[in-house]
């Protein structure tokens, strides 16, 4: 008989506990197909507590654990093995796997998805545990096992696995509904993002860009993040606006040191319009308190001011070296710090005024159309879409 391969996926209890436990697993579900969609057949089937992959005749289960261990929503992840829940099939499953291998120490943690079966956890540890002992020289350690073997035991089947690796945690992709992230190019944004993403929501990503102002760097910047990105959300629009022109004539009545308070309260309008058009119901940022003169509470408040919909900041309370050290794992930091001339860099003044008020904020915007500018950026943007896998779809 061959192995029978499965991805055992755990997710984390205390979100289930509320009422919305079938959606999120229908979330998980899916997005767990999205993932692994190109790698070959996969059969994905919920079961108390964990949701299961089959991969019978799969050429590639380690490719697919290794897409698993990124979906959102997933808490821990195993490529094991599948067999009948009787002893004896686990027990000759087991002897498959450890024939032949040498571990200095090892423990088995037997779990029981239903409480009828005939033997305990402590049970099945133990008479597992005697097996393994007398085929493979080693010992039981029960605080750091160089192996541990996981059982899981359900009504039907049971599954074995050598291996348990952490996944991201969080929340399902969708399963929170829809945000604009504003990204920019730089360290923060992205991670912004994903911290969105780890948190159940599906992002829609807004550009500011200063072509033809500028070169377009910023772009390209943006879409190989974008890209990267998509591997949490399997499928991403990026709007693409034209903010060059804008900042020219804010720059013609705006003094310098009020004007990046006064660009970012303009990129939030056109942000929320088009969230809006795209079913979002927040915009998010990488902004993080105090990290440039600009981010301070004051013009925060001010930058919100503007806002009709929540614009929420997963980083404004964390430090640089944290977020740079998720860019990193997340494979982001790389594109964030190529040479750019973004959007801010032109027109921007050496010294942002750190204390701006709404009511100062709103006499300068008076000397603006501001709708009129915001129609602009709104009308004048591109949009691009991703898919992972598969690289960049279409753009229109
Ligand atoms: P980042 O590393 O994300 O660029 P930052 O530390 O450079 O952030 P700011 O330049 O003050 O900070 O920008 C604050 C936030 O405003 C960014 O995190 C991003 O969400 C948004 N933002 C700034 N510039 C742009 C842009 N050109 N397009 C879209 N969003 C932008
Ligand atoms: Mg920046």
């Amino acid at each position: 008989m061959p192995l029978r391969p499965v991805v055992v996926v755990h997710y984390h209890e205390i979100s289930l506990k509320r009422g919305n436990r079938p959606l999120f697993l229908r979330h998980l579900a899916r997005n767990l197909r999205s993932a692994i969609a190109d790698l070959g057949p996969a059969t994905v089937r919920q079961r108390p507590g964990r949701i299961v992959l089959d991969l019978d005749g799969h050429p590639q289960p380690e490719a697919v654990c290794e897409r698993v261990q990124r979906v959102c929503g997933v808490a821990s992840v195993s490529l094991g093995y599948r067999t009948s829940s009787t002893l004896s099939a686990m027990q000759s499953l087991i002897g498959r796997l450890v024939e032949g291998q040498t571990f200095d120490s090892f423990r088995i943690t037997a779990r029981r998805a239903f409480k009828t079966y005939p033997m305990s956890s402590v049970e099945l540890n133990r008479a597992l545990g005697a097996f393994v002992l007398e085929r493979v020289k080693t010992r039981v350690d029960l605080e750091h096992p160089a192996v541990e073997i996981a059982v899981e035991v359900l009504p039907d089947e049971a599954f074995v696995s050598l291996d348990r690796r952490p996944g991201p945690g969080g929340l399902p992709v969708g399963a929170g509904g829809t945000v604009a992230a504003l990204i920019s190019g730089g360290i923060d944004s992205p991670v912004a993002a994903w911290r969105m993403m780890k948190r159940g929501c599906r992002v829609v990503f807004v550009h500011f860009h200063s072509v033809p102002y500028l070169p377009d760097t910023s772009q390209v910047k943006v879409r190989a993040l974008v890209e990267r990105l998509t591997q949490w959300q399997y499928a991403s629009r990026l709007h693409l606006v034209p903010f060059g022109e804008i900042q020219r004539e804010v720059v013609l009545s705006v003094p310098p040191p009020a004007r990046v308070v006064v660009y970012r309260r303009l990129m939030i309008r056109i942000a929320e319009a088009i969230a809006r058009a795209s079913g979002a119901l927040a915009l998010a940022t990488g902004e993080s308190l105090g990290q440039v003169a600009s981010q301070t509470l004051e013009n925060v408040a001010t930058i919100d001011a503007a806002a009709r919909m929540p614009v929420l900041r997963p980083l404004i309370g964390t430090d640089k070296l944290e977020i740079t050290d998720e860019a990193k794992r997340l494979g982001t930091f790389e594109t964030s710090i190529e040479p750019d001339a973004d959007c801010c860099t032109l027109f921007v003044p050496k010294h942002p005024a750190t204390r701006m008020t709404p009511a100062e904020a709103d006499a300068l915007e008076a000397r603006l159309d501001v709708d009129r500018l915001v129609a602009a950026g709104v009308d004048g943007a591109a949009v691009e879409t991703f898919a992972f896998p598969g690289g960049v779809a279409a753009s229109r």
